[in-house]
């Protein structure tokens, strides 16, 4: 193992501990695959059992706290968070392959998301209600012990968004990094201990699919809040007990119809960034283009120059603004759908040629024309960069198009006609619409989730009291307003 690596625990029970079996897994650096990076617990099923064990006896000195205790905690966890910001860039462009750039973002964004959740602990409120004899209120409270199990795309962001509104509810947590970036689910498990939250209310686990597995179906968790793959939340959908909460953001194929009146270049700029950053693994990535056949030439123009300017290397170096996909399985899985695409008669228009930077999980940001909307390219989710163009000549034919996929994560239009933009605000089968904006990129507080397969239409995950409905449950309570003596 390299002089480098950094050793990652579990949290249980007040701990930090290997997992019970000893076993433990390599995580490699994404961009100079030679270098481990981190080594983690490979933990299985009876260390989860022993952490949802101690949560869901220990999580009460922390649910009984005074609200105003809960968010002073938070806060604190918020400022070291902020503290850390630079150092945490820099592990997580060595752990998932981000850009400093794009790593900078999220370890800011993230002390912002605690502390916005920090404040939602005072505002659980309730409602009274009329009765003869009685006074009748409601009152919010946690839900219990709560699994939150995230990926590895925004490894430090997503968690935050789980554990700062489940923690300021006043719930124990149980949770599980993916297994690709167990140093970043660290780093906020370990502001949030430094600043006050007591150890027997949160625990962490690290390791494979076996761990969530084995969370999900424990009997003893009352919500589990889950982002990834579609294919894993409908699994993961099938364990959880029919009495708990299931909270699940998963896949997108995102599209960006580009209008005919479009500025082009603003239009260009949109759908590059929105499919090429973070190497085009964002769960609101957009990985269909949709051009009115009167500018799809000239926008395909704008999109390749645009295109083969982009810089793949390692993040940490000077001058790269594309880093690597993050693991063997998302470069094979890229290469898979180049070759797919081209069996179905797609044309690749990029990359240039001169082949990919060494010893990394490197790869080239493709466009493909050529693609007809039942091709694999134009229906399944990708996660890397692949862009498909599609043309189209109505807005009817646009609207079929863009909602012609089992998702409904995000869409975009590029235009400047106010009323076409509202009806496609109108039309698009998709949680968030975008006006002449990327499909990626959201505000904190605003409630964020997808249609169809791209989450489940229960809870919207984000935006102040939207998360904290997710985090907390109603009780009706009755006084009796009569005279006892
Ligand atoms: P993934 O589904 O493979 O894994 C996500 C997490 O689930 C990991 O921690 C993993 O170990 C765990 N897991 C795997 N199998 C499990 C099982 N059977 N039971 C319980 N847990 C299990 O996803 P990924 O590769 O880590 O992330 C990429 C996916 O995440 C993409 O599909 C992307 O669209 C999605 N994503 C969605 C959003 C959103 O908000 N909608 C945001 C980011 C990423």
């Amino acid at each position: 193992m390299s002089t480098t690596a950094r050793r990652v625990a579990n949290f249980i029970g007040g701990e930090w501990t290997g997992a019970a079996s000893g076993r433990t897994y390599a995580r490699e650096n994404p961009a100079a695959t030679s270098e481990i990076v981190i080594e983690a617990p490979d933990s299985d099923a009876s260390d989860v059992a022993q952490a949802v064990e101690h949560v869901a006896v220990g999580r009460h000195a922390w649910s009984r706290l005074p609200p105003e205790a809960r968010a002073a905690v938070l806060y604190r966890a918020a400022d070291i968070l902020a503290s850390r910001a630079d150092q945490m860039a820099a592990e997580l462009v060595r752990e998932e392959g981000k850009t400093l750039a794009e790593a900078r973002a999220e370890t800011r964004r993230t002390p912002a998301n605690v502390r916005m959740y920090a404040g939602e602990a005072l505002r659980l409120t309730g409602q009274s209600y009329p009765d003869a004899g009685a006074l009748v209120v409601t009152q919010r409270e946690p839900v219990g012990v709560v699994a939150a199990i995230t990926p590895w795309n925004f490894p430090l962001n997503i968690p935050s968004r789980k554990l700062g509104p489940a923690l300021a509810a006043g719930n124990g947590v149980v949770f599980k990094p993916s297994e690709l970036t167990p140093l970043l689910g660290q780093r906020l498990v370990e502001a949030l201990l430094e600043a006050g939250v007591p150890g027997s209310a949160l625990a962490m686990v690290h390791g494979h699919a076996e761990v969530g597995k084995a969370l999900v179906s424990d009997p003893r968790v009352g919500a589990v809040t889950f982002t990834g793959s579609t294919a894993v939340g409908e699994a993961i959908h099938a364990s959880v007990s029919p009495w708990a909460r299931c909270q699940l953001e998963t896949g997108g194929k995102n599209a960006v119809l580009v209008w005919d009146d479009a500025d082009l270049d603003l239009a260009a700029d949109i759908v590059v960034r929105g499919a090429f950053g973070l190497a085009g693994q964002a769960c609101t990535g957009t990985s269909r283009v949709v051009a009115h056949e009167r500018i799809a030439g000239d926008l395909l123009d704008r999109l390749s120059k645009r295109t083969r300017a982009i810089v793949v290397g390692n993040g940490l170096d000077d001058g790269v603004t594309m880093g690597p996909l993050a693991s063997a399985a998302q470069q094979d899985k890229f290469h898979a759908y180049l070759d797919a695409a081209a069996a179905e008669g797609g044309v690749l228009e990029t990359p240039p040629p001169g082949g990919d930077p060494a010893g990394g999980y490197f790869a080239r940001p493709a466009i493909f024309t050529g693609v007809r909307p039942g091709h694999r390219l134009a229906q399944e989710e990708v996660f890397a960069p692949i862009l498909a163009v599609l043309t189209v000549s109505s807005y009817d034919e646009a609207v079929e198009v863009v909602n012609g996929t089992a998702y409904g994560l995000s869409a975009a239009i590029a235009t400047g006609d106010v009323g076409i933009a509202l009806r496609f605000s109108r039309d698009a089968e998709a949680g968030l619409v975008k006006v002449n904006q990327p499909t990626t990129g959201m505000a904190m507080n605003a409630p964020f989730g997808g249609l169809k397969k791209s989450s489940t239409q229960t809870f919207k995950e984000q935006g102040g009291d939207s998360a904290m409905q997710f985090y907390t449950r109603e009780k009706t309570v009755y006084f009796s307003a009569e005279e006892t003596s």
